[in-house]
């Protein structure tokens, strides 16, 4: 049997840019990964191209919904790279203050961060070359401190942008360029066609600088070992440590199990609680009862704008601005609510886009009407709750022999009362631009879900230290976004991969 130093569970974020750092260390690493590869080509574009659509939305672990989210059964999102493939490209860094106490969003929950901005900013700055990150630096005012430039220079502004941009400045906001994973250059790749299917597809043209384009080809040349279509079913403790991780092949069925000096477990926040609650693990960890504990997933919103007439007249890809004045608070709202939040633009969304997010008759006029519309979408910090969890219904098995991953989850007034604030000034920001009149659309997805095997330095509130080594497991680590104590109210991507260069650069020096 082939002996691995490490075995990575999860292509996305956390197990991608930790596979980068393993394997340009010259360690021997087998990634498992639970779906498979992402063809590219003009069905893409098309409208069953959007990610619930596919055959990436992995049906065949249905996690139960009893409270939140917008379906009763929810699958996961499985391809190779995760859904870095279809995702929106928004890379943020977390600001400076996100990594310090605030008792308004923490609320007596022992979430802390055991470092600090200026720990991680190296990492934040290796992950942007790695993606190609496009933005402008000095133009967000809550910017935190960086070292360097972003690697490119962002797209110039579509003309409804512009008029966005005039609306919030008029009433005195600083928008900017979003930072985004997009390839806007002659580089030997395709350059972005500006097209109308970026956020929930894949690019058809491969300019979206996602992890299966940018970061995971190179390390297969480097002699990554990658199974795709591979659900890993079992981690298996002996001593202490992680003895034999099992798995099942999709197309086969066929069981094996491999072994390694280190396991780095990176499903993401829904799969990676679940696979340790169903492998016993917590019993292991002093921080156990907390595992799948302090799910978030932000508070999103789109307020869309229902134009006079066709709204982006160029019809040309248009997420392109940054709203960050109301981050740290609103001087209207009530002192008590504090941090609140991130306005980033949102294109006209695609006809089939409408019709699957919104079910039913509301949805049907929508998708006829969607030419009216463009939007800005609320993303609020939402408050780490112990209430909020994915736990397991030992009745209940999946077709793998997995027992039933259960979410449950409720926002706190305050998380509402922030969003309602943001909601608020981005329909005045949508009228300045030329809106008649909104439409608000509350997103229900979990798919800025985070929280859920949190780092910290007390070992009886959280299940990671603080190199994201699982406690009372010598050689298992979690870098998905379970690490996060908190989930800031900016898109989680850009972090998740910068903590997991940090953790991997730890165990190769
Ligand atoms: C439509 C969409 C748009 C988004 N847009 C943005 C954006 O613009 N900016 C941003 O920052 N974030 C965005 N996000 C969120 C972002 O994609 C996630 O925060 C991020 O991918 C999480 O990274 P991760 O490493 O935690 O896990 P993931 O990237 O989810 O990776 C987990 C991987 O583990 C695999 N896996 C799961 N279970 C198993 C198993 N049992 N065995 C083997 N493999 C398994 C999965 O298939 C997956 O590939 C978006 C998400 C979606 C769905
Ligand atoms: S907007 Fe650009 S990067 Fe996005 S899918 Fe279209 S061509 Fe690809």
């Amino acid at each position: 049997m082939t002996k691995y130093d490490a075995i990575i569970i999860g292509s996305g974020f956390g197990g991608s840019m930790m596979a980068h750092q393993l394997v340009n260390a010259g360690m021997k690493v087998l990634m498992l990964e639970r779906g498979g590869w992402v063809d590219r080509g003009p069905q893409n574009w098309s409208m069953a191209g959007s990610i619930d659509l596919t055959e990436h939305y992995d049906k065949t672990t249905p996690l139960k919904v009893v409270a939140g989210g917008n379906k009763k059964q929810m699958g996961l999102y499985a391809c190779v790279g995760g859904p870095s493939v279809f995702y929106g490209g928004v890379s943020f860094r977390f600001r400076e203050k996100d990594f310090e106490k605030n008792e308004a969003i923490t609320n007596g929950s022992g979430a802390t961060w055991p470092f600090r901005y200026h720990d991680i900013e190296p990492y934040y700055e290796k992950a942007e070359q790695l993606l190609n990150i496009s933005g402008e630096a000095g133009t967000d005012p809550t910017e935190p401190p960086r070292n360097n430039g972003f690697p490119q220079k962002p797209a110039p502004l579509a003309g409804i942008s512009q008029k966005v941009k005039n609306g919030a400045e008029s009433l005195g906001l600083r928008p900017f360029q979003l930072p985004l994973a997009i390839n806007y250059q002659e580089n030997g790749r395709s350059a972005c066609q500006h097209c109308m299917t970026c956020d929930t597809y894949a690019c058809a043209i491969s300019a979206k600088n996602d992890l299966a384009t940018m970061v995971l080809p190179i390390l297969l040349e480097k002699g990554l070992e990658l199974k795709p279509d591979t659900v890993v079913t079992r981690l298996v403790a002996k001593n202490g440590r992680i003895a034999a991780v099992e798995c099942v092949s999709k197309e086969k069925g066929e069981r094996q199990s491999f072994s390694a000096g280190q396991v780095i477990l990176s499903a993401g926040a829904m799969a990676s609680p679940h696979l340790l609650l169903s492998s016993g693990l917590q019993e292991l960890n002093p921080g156990g009862q907390v595992v799948g504990r302090y799910l978030m997933r932000h508070v999103n919103a789109i307020i869309f704008g229902i134009f006079p007439g066709v709204a982006d007249k160029e019809g040309r890809f248009h997420k392109q601005l940054a709203i960050l004045d109301y981050y740290f608070g609103h001087p209207g709202s009530s002192g008590t609510l504090g941090k609140l939040g991130s306005l980033q633009q949102v294109p006209t969304p695609p006809m089939g886009l409408v019709q699957n997010e919104i079910p039913g008759v509301v949805g049907k006029m929508l998708s006829q009407g969607v030419r009216l519309l463009t939007g800005l979408l609320a993303i609020a910090e939402d408050q780490p709750q112990f209430s909020n969890a994915i736990s397991i219904d030992a009745h209940h098995k999946d077709v793998y022999g997995m027992l039933q991953p259960v979410i449950s989850h409720h926002y706190s007034k305050r998380d509402l009362a922030a969003v309602g604030v943001l909601i608020k000034e981005g329909k005045k920001i949508m009228s300045k631009a030329g809106a008649l009149a909104h439409y608000v659309h509350h997103i229900r997805t979990f798919s800025h879900a985070v929280g859920t095997v949190r780092m910290g330095a007390d070992p009886a509130t959280s299940a990671l230290d603080e190199r994201c080594q699982f406690r009372g497991v010598d050689n298992l680590y979690v870098v998905d976004g379970s690490f996060m104590p908190t989930s800031a109210a900016l898109n989680p991507s850009l972090t998740i991969a910068a903590n997991a260069l940090r953790v991997g650069e730890g165990l190769v020096s």
